[in-house]
């Protein structure tokens, strides 16, 4: 069977950071499910069926990453695919402290589900779907910060 872990987060969009994550783990698990978060109350860049289709169409010759939405807690969604392994990227000690208080809760609710936490490369450390709205917002060109061959406009 080997080992899968799930990477969860809102990829709105999915940028060139994320990547960067999927592709260390790819270097430590045998599948990767990425998990799009989706919540009603915030009104995003994308559509969810869009966020979705922006990262199935760049892992579409990958088999061992699979893509699915959604709606519940991250550590529910764990056991009901019965992966044990939540992953999450680190930028720096605003994320540490925000990782660490979600992976803290989800040790006590659902302990079997173990949270590991990648850093990123420094040349990625200032990427971010926030950026990436915020660039689009103001007509700004996103395309160095999305991962190679995306054309967010595809998506939007
Ligand atoms: P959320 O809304 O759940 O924080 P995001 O889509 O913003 O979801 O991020 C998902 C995960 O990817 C988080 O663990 C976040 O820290 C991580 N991440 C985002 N950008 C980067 C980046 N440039 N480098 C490494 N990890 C990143």
């Amino acid at each position: 069977m080997g080992k899968t872990a799930l990477f969860p987060g809102s990829f709105d969009p999915f940028t060139l950071g994320h990547k960067v994550v999927v592709d260390q783990a790819l270097e430590l698990f045998d599948r990767i499910v990425i998990a799009v978060g989706v919540n009603s109350e915030k009104k995003g860049l994308l559509t969810a069926e869009n966020r979705v289709r922006l990262i199935e169409d760049l892992y579409r010759n990958n088999s061992r990453i699979e893509v699915k939405t959604y709606t519940e807690l991250t550590g529910r969604f764990c056991r009901e695919l019965g992966i044990s392994i939540i992953l999450r990227g680190l930028r720096n000690s605003v994320d540490f402290e925000y990782e660490r208080n979600i992976a803290q809760v989800n040790q006590t609710m659902f302990p079997e589900v173990k949270t590991v936490l990648l850093f990123t490369p420094a040349k990625y450390v200032a990427i971010s779907s926030s950026v990436i709205r915020e660039l689009i917002r103001f007509g700004g060109d996103p395309t160095p910060l999305m991962p190679r061959n995306i054309d967010i406009k595809n998506y939007l």
